[in-house]
């Protein structure tokens, strides 16, 4: 499915409620860490944080986040897929997620990140039973974010618990988040293993 079919949109059952949305955002408001890491980033990639590059890191907003953005100043807009291979890995894509272009950093307002924006370079890595078993560093954009492979010790302990409690909340409310985090911890267990490497996951 395209940003563009309202009309499927219109029709699919709100799972996020605003007052779960809110909560989710009050969680996430907490400083991943005590710098600015676009700093880091930035000067290598013609001064743009990499992860605040729209046509890089396809910006994905759950329905129901991006229905709110668009009663509160429409600071997200759908984004139509402008090459092959992003209109491939939209189509490829949960019906749920709506592909949304921000005002970039100089117009970016913090309240009006997106849960995507506010996790990353995190994802939830689930044991063999389904459990989270803490964060682990996202499977894709190693080259290009320099926070992946920094120590916990980087991040605030508050802002590893609540995104854990995000993701556990989400899991409930998205069975198919749960079952796409497990099998991207199942290849993040493959790949490390191929490169002798040892999983490290964050938490408590
Ligand atoms: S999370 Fe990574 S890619 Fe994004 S601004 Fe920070 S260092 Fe750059
Ligand atoms: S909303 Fe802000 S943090 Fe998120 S991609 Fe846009 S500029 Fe970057």
């Amino acid at each position: 499915m395209f940003p563009e079919d309202h009309f499927l949109y219109k029709k699919m059952k709100t799972r996020i409620t605003d007052k779960k949305l809110k909560r989710f955002y009050r969680l996430l408001s907490v400083q991943m860490i005590d710098f600015d890491c676009g700093k880091l980033c930035a000067p290598k990639n013609g001064g743009m944080p990499y992860c605040c590059e729209n046509e890089s890191v396809v910006p994905i907003l759950f329905y129901e986040e991006y229905k709110w953005h668009q009663g509160n100043g429409k600071f997200w807009k759908k984004m139509p897929p402008k090459t092959k291979e992003i209109r491939k890995f939209i189509e490829e894509s949960e019906p749920y997620y709506v592909f949304s272009k921000c005002p970039g950093p100089e117009g970016c307002i913090r309240s009006k990140r997106s849960l995507n924006c506010m996790t990353f370079p995190f994802e939830p890595h689930l044991s063999k039973d389904g459990d989270i078993l803490g964060l682990a560093y996202t499977n894709t954009h190693k080259a290009e974010c320099p926070l992946i492979g920094k120590p916990e010790k980087t991040y605030d302990p508050l802002y590893i618990s609540n995104v854990i409690k995000f993701w556990q909340e989400i899991f409930e409310l998205y069975p198919e988040e749960e079952e796409m985090y497990f099998d991207e911890s199942r290849k993040r267990e493959r790949r490390l293993k191929r490169q002798g490497k040892r999983l490290r996951v964050f938490g408590p």
